[in-house]
């Protein structure tokens, strides 16, 4: 298996850092066979090629069955005209990702974190289609007799609704069976397609539909409703990052975007410039998209396990980043370390 590592800027490299110590303590553990190449994309790619995804990159994960990323961005590049961002979506272009999962489980220490004071376990994944929609429709200002308008198109195909609805229902089957297709319906002519693509193609899995107004509100009073969600570009996003913070911190999160080529595997937050080479960065949503990366790429959803409760035992045993506030307050190292030391013992 060979294996990109893309660390990008801010925090990135220090949590990339702390995943990749884990991912070689359970590959080894495990004899799993594995390549590691490192290529640099965002700021870091700017500043090394003058683009945020060089051709250099680009074909170094041509060669790769899987892609790890940081995060991208930070105030050195706010000026400049390609953005670090802008890498970003190149990446999940190249790599045709059009489904992204964001998987938003609690851990047990964090369950009054969130600002649900009386919400618990909270077990939800969001399934978003990621390159369609209104966030790719043409777009389009113009000045009409002194009055100024501007257009974003959205628009759907049902190829391209019935290929992520596949990605959610095989999902659902290893969960409760149960889809809810998140819409606006009510309004738009794409969500009246999403409504009949979903429904045609649905075979025995249980689809709850649900507007996005409803929605948003749902995730907050009734959150453990929620199984599987699929919906459009734009409403997960939305909805997606609402939810985020059922989980008690953003640091904890990770995400995966696949499609037609290799999957990638990244945290759901930014790079954190804010808090970037202090040692204090929360590396649990890169360390998950790690163990994610087992259970997905590797198709060992036992190590997944493995890195998911001892992460979890960890937390119960009060040790955590600043951002999470627990008895025992670590470094990033710190907290890798001690995680490494009980991957190794419950092995
Ligand atoms: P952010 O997610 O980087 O940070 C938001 C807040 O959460 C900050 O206070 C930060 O310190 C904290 N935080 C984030 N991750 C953390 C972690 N692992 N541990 C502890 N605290 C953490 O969002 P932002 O500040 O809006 O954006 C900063 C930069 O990141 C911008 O340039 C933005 O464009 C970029 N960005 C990149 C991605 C990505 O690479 N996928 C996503 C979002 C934002």
């Amino acid at each position: 298996m060979k294996i990109i590592t893309l660390s990008g800027d801010g925090i990135g490299p220090e949590i990339m850092a702390a995943a990749m110590k884990v991912f070689h303590t359970v590959a080894d553990l495990n004899g799993l066979a594995y390549e590691i190449i490192e290529g640099k994309i965002g700021g870091a790619a700017l500043d090394a090629y003058q683009h945020p995804y060089p051709e250099q990159t680009r074909d170094l994960v041509d060669q790769c069955d899987a892609v790890l990323l940081g995060a991208v961005g930070g105030p050195k590049w706010d000026q400049s005209q390609l953005r670090p961002e802008q890498g970003l979506l190149l990446l999940r272009k190249d790599l045709e990702a059009y489904c992204n999962m964001r998987p938003i489980k609690t851990f047990e220490a964090l369950k009054d974190k969130t600002p649900l004071k009386d919400e618990s376990m909270i077990d939800m994944c969001f399934v978003r289609e990621l390159t369609g929609g209104i966030y790719f429709g043409h777009k389009e200002s113009y000045e009409e007799n002194g009055v100024h308008y501007a257009k974003d198109v959205m628009s759907y195909n049902s190829d391209e609704i019935r290929r992520i609805s596949h990605i959610a229902f095989d999902f659902a089957k290893k969960r409760k069976n149960k889809v809810t297709l998140v819409d606006k319906s009510n309004v738009l002519e794409t969500s009246k397609l999403w409504r009949k693509v979903v429904h045609e193609e649905k075979g025995n899995i249980e689809v709850e539909n649900m507007y996005v107004d409803n929605a948003a509100m749902q995730l907050m009073v009734n959150p453990k409703n929620f199984d599987v969600i699929l919906t459009s570009n734009m409403f997960g996003d939305i909805l997606s990052d609402e939810a985020s913070i059922l989980a008690g911190s953003i640091g904890c999160l990770p995400s995966i975007s696949m499609g037609n080529g290799p999957i990638l595997y990244e945290p759901i937050h930014g790079s954190a410039p804010d808090i970037a080479n202090q040692n204090i960065a929360n590396p649990i949503g890169m360390i998950m998209s790690v163990a994610y990366l087992f259970k997905m790429t590797y198709k060992r959803e036992d190590l997944y396990d493995l890195i998911y409760n001892q992460i979890n035992q960890l937390l119960n045993d009060g040790f955590g980043t600043r951002d999470l506030n627990l008895k025992s307050t670590v470094t990033t190292t710190h907290f890798t370390e001690k995680l490494i030391e009980s991957i190794k013992e419950n092995y």
